[in-house]
């Protein structure tokens, strides 16, 4: 499989179609980013990149690093992370207030923003400097230093997280959140604003096409068992209320952002890392979907 090739085709199909979205503009900094860009890097399993357009322009990763805080609380907690967080599609908005009342206090799965933020306690709870572990554990999975944190972005965030504020209030009522509500929504929009390209966003996630093992450290990042829970609840979950349409589409499990990322992975075979900041009404970039969905339709091979 020439995968250079690949994703050009993919690049410049998606390009001369052109579909339109809208750049997110509730965190009012993110607002400020090109729509234009676009870009898609692509690693096998003996970590050989490939890249097409803006695919090492870091942008805003958000959501996806809800991927990177779930993988290492579940390399620190194992099993008992499952009693305080639940592993269900939602069906609702990544920031819905009414469903986490309904569930009295567990959330329905790590991705949605409730379910993030108790994933953020439990690290806050393990670490001095929680954002510090972060960003090292991302480096790590990466090979080679790569995180910077978008301090605009981040300022911008926290000027308006009433509703993660919401969300993390209602949690303590739930007996849910072991830290003070601020320092924890302080970490998670932290790690929301960290940037990376699509290069670093696809090395970062091969250890999850490669059995939980890392291709760079030569290491076990998490077990086998552990990765396959983690790529199962990106193809249930990692969409939010788009999920069963990108697995029906896409049918690979994938972690999208609305800073407009998307990080997928077609384990034993490659990671991929898609860019473009336009989304539709649910939150997930165009330009990023239509580019998976023409790639796994393109592929000789599929998960299922
Ligand atoms: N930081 C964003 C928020 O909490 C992340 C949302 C996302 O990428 N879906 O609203």
């Amino acid at each position: 499989m020439d995968y250079q090739q690949l994703i050009e085709e993919v690049y410049n199909e998606v390009k001369s179609a052109n579909p339109r979205g809208k750049v997110a503009d509730y965190i009012p900094e993110l607002a400020r980013v090109d729509p234009d860009k676009f870009g898609i890097a692509l690693v096998d399993l003996e970590g050989n990149t490939f890249g097409a357009g803006d695919f090492e322009v870091p942008f805003s990763i958000q959501s996806i690093s809800k991927v990177f805080t779930l993988t290492m609380v579940a390399s620190i907690f194992k099993d008992k992370l499952w009693s305080r967080v639940n592993v269900e599609p939602s069906g609702d908005p990544f920031n819905s207030i009414a469903q986490l009342e309904f569930e009295k206090g567990i959330p329905r799965n790590p991705f949605i923003n409730a379910g993030a933020l108790v994933i953020t306690d439990a690290l806050t709870s393990k670490f001095d400097d929680p954002i510090a572990e972060i960003s090292k554990f991302i480096d790590e999975l990466n090979g080679e230093a790569c995180i910077k944190i978008n301090q605009e972005v981040m300022d911008s965030e926290l000027k308006h997280s009433e509703r993660n504020t919401a969300l993390g209030y209602f949690l303590k009522a739930y007996d849910n959140f072991e830290n003070k509500v601020e320092d924890v929504i302080k970490t998670y929009v932290a790690h929301c604003s960290i940037e990376m390209s699509c290069v670093d966003l696809a090395r970062s996630f091969s250890f999850l096409a490669n059995d939980g093992y890392s291709i760079y450290g030569k290491r076990e990042i998490v077990s086998e068992s552990f990765a396959r829970r983690i790529n199962s609840l990106m193809l249930t979950c990692g969409f939010y209320d788009e999920a069963g349409e990108f697995a029906f589409r896409v049918g690979l499990p994938g972690k999208s952002g609305v800073g407009g990322g998307v990080a997928s992975v077609m384990p034993h075979k490659f990671s991929i890392a898609v860019w473009s900041p336009e989304l539709n009404e649910k939150g997930n970039s165009v330009k990023s979907i239509m580019a998976l969905e023409l790639l796994t339709n393109k592929l000789k091979f599929s998960l299922f």
